[in-house]
């Protein structure tokens, strides 16, 4: 595959945690991804926000391919993931070279899908050993100090059928933060929850903000966008419709579709 995109559009690739470049992708004839440009400075939060079917979802997934891009690019820290520059050429990287890159991605999605028959603290440890080759020992360490984290120091031997759905989402995000990621994703995280739950689990993703993670967060959440978000994008049909601070965004919407659609979520 020849290089898709030039220098210049692309531009200094070192800055970004994050960068998007002419994304497009389509499941059949559905344009689902439109020529999406996203870039997210290193401890950056971005919300995502956006009607049913935007592509928000699919954007996420292609950030750490687990869907591939039918043109454009994703870098992360600069590199091109899945794909590594030859000359002007791009080539596949092997699986195994992907799911390193990946192990620099972390994704809470908005079902917990933690290991049932396992506890809290091999929920966490799992991958870390397997992968990422850390002793038991130090793996355990860091999972004590994650759950703390999200304030579940005492579930480290819980089930995850005993605990709550809010629980469960902040073991999914230990879990996750248990891989070191630079950066994570988080898609609709707290939509499947009891409206009670919801805060905890804002509350945590608002503290791992606040310790300089970057992070691309799609939420239906507005207050949260608007509290913690450094930059919101509002998406529909498979374009960014607009991007700025959430003020801007949400409180002066330049377009018409922004402010549709604002007007039914809030
Ligand atoms: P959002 O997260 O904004 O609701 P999605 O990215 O999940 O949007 O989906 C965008 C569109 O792509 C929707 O119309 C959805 O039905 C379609 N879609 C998503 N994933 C697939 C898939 N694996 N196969 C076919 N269509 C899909
Ligand atoms: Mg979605």
């Amino acid at each position: 595959m020849a290089l898709p995109l030039s220098a210049d559009r692309i531009g200094p690739l070192t800055q970004d945690a994050v960068r998007i470049v002419g994304a497009c992708k389509s499941y059949g004839s559905l344009k689902v991804l439109k020529d999406v440009d996203l870039a997210v400075h290193p401890g950056e939060v971005v919300c995502v926000i956006g009607p049913s079917g935007a592509g928000k979802s699919t954007l996420l997934r292609c950030v750490n391919r687990l869907e591939r891009l039918d043109a454009g690019l994703v870098l992360i820290d600069g590199d091109p993931i899945g794909l590594v520059a030859r000359g002007n050429h791009l080539r596949e990287l092997p699986e195994a070279r992907v799911a390193a890159q990946r192990a620099r991605v972390g994704m809470v999605f908005q079902r917990f899908n933690l290991f049932p028959h396992m506890t809290v603290r091999d929920n966490i440890t799992q991958a870390p050993v397997l992968v990422n080759k850390e002793t038991k020992t130090a793996a355990i360490a860091e999972a004590r100090r994650l759950l703390a984290q999200v304030g579940l120091a005492e579930k480290e031997l819980a089930y995850p059928n005993e605990l709550s759905g809010g629980q469960q989402q902040r073991v999914a995000i230990a879990r996750a933060l248990a891989m070191r990621p630079k950066i994570m994703l988080f898609d609709e995280p707290t939509s499947a929850l009891d409206p009670e739950l919801v805060g905890e689990v804002l509350a945590v993703m608002k503290g791992l903000s606040d310790t300089g993670m970057t992070m691309i967060v799609v939420t239906h959440e507005i207050g949260f966008a608007r509290e913690v978000a450094d930059t919101v994008v509002f998406m529909a049909d498979g374009q960014i419709i607009e991007a700025g601070p959430p003020e801007a965004v949400l409180d002066e919407p330049r377009h018409e579709r922004t402010r549709d659609f604002l007007a039914r979520v809030l």
